[in-house]
């Protein structure tokens, strides 16, 4: 490890790994820090991706996808079916130990520089701007100076704080999440199933995404504000005790989704935040691998160029969140307002929104109408909606 990078990426995530690599395509020597011993481990994640959004930021490699998602059936709280089928393949279920690793291994084949084992405890200022990184590398501290750092250290990150950025989040847009992978059970796997309701998730939802006929991530997200009242956990073993008696339970995982609006401010003068770090999740999904890249690809070149130009200001970075909200931003921003009408509705709205749909022609029930129908009684919504899913 040298004392001084053009550019240092914290955290070893896909916005990490993708804003690496780019960065280091353009021609930046880029460092990236994980704190944790080996790269996609340990997982917090469900692990479904869409297949075109995963390729507008990567061509899949087949040894990333543990199953193939043709749709989804999404269920009532009075136990209604709504099947939003295809005949061809819509989504992946990911290895993201395989596939956080294959990301990074592209970016070290970029020319990007690897450390594990490095937990960033600070940063290195200069008259109020970002010049590099403290960091704890196999129990040993370092100051390593950088022309810009990137912050995509997750859901939980400090370096934004570090920087002085406002990264706090409203406890209704903080998904507590708890996941757990099942095993000895019995699933189609060409399906994921998605449960809603007061009594199985309130304020989110619960999911049943197969890995294969006998595995799955079977997880739950509820709301921050719902967590006091009955937490997660309990929420998601009633549901297991209740469909999968018999499942052996593999991995148990708990996290947080930012399903937020992305920070008002996520540029400073030596800084760019990404990924979660940046709020740029879905706030419907709750994905946020593919908007991690998104950000993380346009970050990265953002400051590979901003190096080239030798201007590491705020004011030069402004470029990253301009791109973002024209690419990606908007819908970002129309999603969360969606989020936060559906989670208004009431399990009567939500059986009335199911049987309504399942009135309908097989080939019209699609996400877009299904949305229609949830949020009929809010007019307002049609526009955000036509723009999310009629495009
Ligand atoms: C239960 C659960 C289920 C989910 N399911 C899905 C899903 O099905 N599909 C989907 O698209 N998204 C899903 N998500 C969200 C998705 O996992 C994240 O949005 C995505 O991983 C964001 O990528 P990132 O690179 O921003 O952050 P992360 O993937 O969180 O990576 C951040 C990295 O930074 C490292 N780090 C943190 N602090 C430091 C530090 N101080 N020093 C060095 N390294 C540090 C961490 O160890 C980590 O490796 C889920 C999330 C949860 C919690």
């Amino acid at each position: 490890m040298r004392n001084s990078y053009d550019c240092i990426v914290v955290g070893g995530g896909p916005g990490g790994a993708w804003a690496a690599k780019h960065a280091a395509e353009q021609g930046a020597n880029v460092l990236l820090l994980e704190k944790d011993r080996e790269i996609g481990i340990p997982v917090r994640c469900a692990e479904a991706v869409g297949i075109d959004s995963l390729r507008l930021v990567v061509e899949p490699e087949e040894r990333w996808i543990s199953n193939r998602i043709k749709g989804a059936v999404l269920v009532s709280p009075h136990g209604k079916e709504v099947e939003v089928a295809s005949d061809a393949d819509q989504g992946y279920m990911l290895d993201r130990r395989i596939f956080d690793f294959g990301l990074v291994n592209i970016a070290a084949s970029a020319g990007v520089e690897v450390k594990t084992k490095a937990y960033v405890n600070g940063l290195l200022r200069d008259n109020g701007s970002v010049k590099g990184v403290s960091v704890k590398h196999l129990g040993k501290d370092y100051k390593i100076s950088s022309k810009i750092v990137i912050g995509a250290d997750g859901v939980e990150s400090r370096v934004g704080r570090f920087g002085g950025l406002k990264t706090n989040i409203k406890l209704k847009d903080l998904e507590c999440c708890l996941q757990m992978t099942l095993a000895n059970i019995k699933i189609n796997p060409d399906n994921i199933y998605l449960y809603f309701g007061r009594d199985v998730a309130p304020g989110g939802y619960l999911w049943v995404f197969p890995k294969d006929e006998t595995t799955a991530n079977v997880g739950i997200g509820i709301s921050g504000e719902f967590a006091k009242e009955k937490s997660a956990k309990r929420y998601l073993e009633e549901f297991i005790e209740k469909y999968f008696p018999h499942a052996a339970v593999l991995y148990t995982v708990v996290g947080g989704v930012p399903c937020a609006p992305t920070l008002k401010k996520i540029v400073m003068d030596g800084l760019m935040l990404v990924g979660d770090a940046a709020h740029q999740v879905n706030p419907v999904t709750g994905g946020g691998i593919v908007t991690a890249m998104l950000a993380g690809r346009i970050a990265g070149q953002v400051a590979a160029q901003a190096i080239k130009e030798n201007d590491v200001t705020g004011e030069r970075f402004a470029e990253y969140p301009e791109k973002w909200h024209k690419i990606q931003g908007k819908n970002h921003e129309r999603m969360h307002k969606i989020k936060q009408a559906i989670s208004k509705l009431t399990d009567d709205d939500l059986n009335a929104t199911a049987d309504s749909v399942l009135a309908l022609p097989e080939e019209k029930r699609t996400l877009g109408n299904i949305f229609k129908k949830a949020l009929i009684k809010q007019p307002a919504m049609l526009f955000d909606i036509m723009k999310v899913f009629l495009k």
